[in-house]
């Protein structure tokens, strides 16, 4: 990341946390946070990806949780199906900074369009401190 990018991120003034160190660790495929209330998250790749924020990743995770419902295979889960036509190894081609809330990753399957606000980011933190509330 660049580390412009950071340094204006330490310096603005919000209240929620915002990441202190953005790495992408592509040997292990998984992008790592630290926020400035010192929380690590660690995402992996695969993660990310599914629960990509745009609105047609939306609309498939809506539906496959409709399907799931119907089929009463158990409540509604936060965790969605794996999208079919995700490619089954998942790489980061590119991430990019938008504006200061936001990044945006291009995946090998030729997807960009989904911007991953941090507070959004924060929310799907997949540790268990996180994911027990
Ligand atoms: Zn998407
Ligand atoms: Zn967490």
């Amino acid at each position: 990341m660049q580390s412009e990018f950071l340094k204006n991120l330490r310096a603005s003034k919000v209240e929620k946390p915002v990441p202190l160190e953005m790495t992408f660790d592509r040997g292990n495929r998984r992008f790592l946070i630290l926020w400035s209330d010192r929380h690590e998250s660690i995402y992996s790749l695969e993660q990310l990806r599914k629960l990509c924020p745009c609105a047609v990743c939306r609309e498939i995770r809506d539906k496959e949780n409709e399907v799931r419902g119907e089929l009463k295979v158990g409540s509604f889960t936060k965790i969605p199906l794996i999208n079919p036509s995700i490619p089954q190894k998942i790489e980061v081609e590119e991430i990019e900074p938008v504006g200061r809330y936001a990044i945006q990753f291009r995946w090998n399957d030729g997807h960009d369009t989904g911007l991953y606000a941090f507070e959004y980011l924060r929310a799907i933190c997949p540790c268990e401190q996180c994911s027990e509330r």
